[in-house]
């Protein structure tokens, strides 16, 4: 649902108003997280810790495929 939502480009607030912000009048449009955020370094560490310590219930073969994707191995 996350095109529903818009981001007001002047004031940075959220609405799911297609046309102008709510709150400003200002021209909204659809936020697009970067690719990169720092929460998602800090899920891959979680994850990875979570392997590490057995508290994720995996097969080995998953296991393995998962630190390859993690770790951007070849
Ligand atoms: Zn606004």
């Amino acid at each position: 649902m996350r095109s529903l939502l818009r981001r007001c480009t002047k004031c940075g607030a959220y609405t799911l108003s297609k046309e102008k912000c709510p709150r400003c009048g200002g021209p909204v449009k659809v936020p697009h997280p970067p690719k990169y955020s720092p929460e998602d370094k800090y899920q891959r560490y979680r994850i990875l810790q979570k392997l590490s310590t057995g508290a994720l219930p995996v097969r080995e073969e998953t296991k393995e495929r998962i630190l390859k994707d993690l770790l951007g191995g070849p």
